[in-house]
């Protein structure tokens, strides 16, 4: 198979679908490849989803990023690509997005090929910034000192842009210092994660490199940029109880609203995609600080790609089709 022929296919938005290994329950069977299906077969009724590419069940860290390689380095040439791992918790997002260290997911292999070509080429200034969001709040995981929470405003008219105040944005020289700053960012989010148990699956992670070009044939000024992002676990835990906690319980009005801010957040995220999609003229962009935050990556020209993860276990299966039915509103 032709690598890379993901950027050939139609449309800025491309749906990916990666399976988590493990024994399947023989209810979900894929078809791979380009235009690739995932079928399920639930509460007795079949369904057949399409997606842009669907991986086979053992494709490796290697495979997944060959097919998004040619988005990743397009970002040298001007253009703004984002790329989200979406899916239940525990079906692979961060192991896709980050991966384990003998393994490398699709950030650190994004940025060892991008740094590659910039060296063979020398004319790129690249920054880097790192948020988390949690319950609606905007926090830089780089800043020195405590946490603090940002605001997000809209820039000056006309400029149709995002202000993080107070952001920080780090230079970025070289290769070894993006991963010491990538690992004091995980480090910022696992302090938070001690504190508030599973948090890193209740947040969304955002990193952001900005490429600009420093001398021709582009010219000066011109920036092209990499969002990686992994998203909150999509499931809807809090659709099986009520929706309201009982009186006195913190812990569970804790969880209740985490979950549907998490919930509204990604419906925020697919009606942004379905409207781009659609080439609609009205993009809510404004419904989550997740898609404010990404208005500006998320415009005309961009190139976005969801990789959903999804599980084959039986006890998944309502949450795999809901993954799907959200691939196939924004795909
Ligand atoms: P999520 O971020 O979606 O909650 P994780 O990435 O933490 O899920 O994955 C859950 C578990 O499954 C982890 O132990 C991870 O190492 C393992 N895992 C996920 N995908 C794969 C894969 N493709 N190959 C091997 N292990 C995987
Ligand atoms: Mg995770």
């Amino acid at each position: 198979e032709c690598p890379g022929r993901l950027l050939e296919l139609k449309g800025n938005i491309r749906v990916l679908c990666r399976l988590r290994p493990g024994t399947p329950c023989g209810l979900v069977s894929t078809e791979p490849g380009p235009g690739g299906t995932v079928t399920t077969c639930y509460r007795g009724r079949q369904r057949r989803f399409r997606l842009d590419w669907v991986f086979p069940p053992d494709a490796s860290q290697e495979e997944v990023f060959r097919e998004l390689q040619p988005a990743v380095l397009s970002c040298l040439r001007g253009y703004s690509v984002c790329i989200f791992t979406y899916g239940q918790t525990g079906t692979g997002k961060t192991y896709s997005m980050e991966g384990p260290p003998e393994d490398p997911g699709i950030a650190p292999r994004a940025l060892q090929s991008l740094f590659q070509e910039m060296g063979a080429r020398g004319q790129h200034r690249v920054t880097l910034s790192m948020v988390e969001i949690y319950n609606e709040a905007v926090r830089d995981l780089l800043a020195p000192g405590p946490p603090q929470r940002l605001a997000v405003r809209q820039g000056p008219a006309g400029q149709g842009g995002i202000q993080v105040a107070g952001l920080t944005h780090w230079d970025v020289p070289n290769l070894e210092t993006l991963h010491q700053m990538l690992s004091l960012g995980k480090s910022n989010r696992a302090t938070a994660a001690t504190a508030m148990n599973q948090h890193s699956s209740r947040s969304h992670a955002l990193v952001t490199l900005t490429l600009r070009v420093e001398s021709p044939p582009l010219g000066p000024g011109t920036a092209g940029t990499l969002h990686l992002v992994d998203l909150a676990g999509s499931e809807r835990a809090w659709k099986a109880g009520s929706t309201s906690a009982p009186p006195g319980d913190k812990e569970r009005a804790r969880r209740l609203r985490e979950a549907q801010t998490i919930n509204r957040s990604l419906l925020a995220l697919g009606g942004v995609m379905a409207a781009l999609r659609a080439r609609r003229p009205h993009v809510p962009f404004r419904d989550s600080q997740l898609t404010r935050l990404l208005q500006p990556a998320l415009g005309p020209g961009a190139t976005a790609v969801l990789l959903l993860q999804i599980s084959t276990r039986h006890e998944d299966l309502g949450e795999t089709v809901c993954s799907l039915k959200f691939a196939e509103r924004v795909g």
